[in-house]
């Protein structure tokens, strides 16, 4: 329930992105994924998705260590 009040988003500007991969490995959640379309710069970029999660587990706390790690400032972080 207190899960569902704090909920929180985040949004990946794919174009940003280099393919570190530094987001993924450091969400605590497993939220962020490596998505199998290339980006202009030839990057298969990170991105997020909750919908193949189960949403009741794996919501974004919105602790925002995926946009602080991130070194091309490509994560916003959304709290709700
Ligand atoms: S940390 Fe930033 S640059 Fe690295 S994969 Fe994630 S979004 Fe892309
Ligand atoms: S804000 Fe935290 S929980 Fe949400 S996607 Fe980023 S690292 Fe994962």
């Amino acid at each position: 329930m207190a899960d569902k009040l704090t909920k929180a988003s985040i949004r990946i500007n794919t174009e940003l992105c280099k393919g570190c991969y530094l987001c993924k490995a450091t969400c605590p959640e497993n939220l962020i994924f490596v998505s199998g379309k290339l980006n202009s710069k030839g990057y298969y970029p990170a991105n997020y998705s909750e919908e193949e999660l189960d949403i009741e587990k794996h919501a974004c706390k919105g602790c925002a260590l995926c946009a602080i790690v991130c070194p091309d400032l490509a994560i916003e972080v959304y709290r709700g």
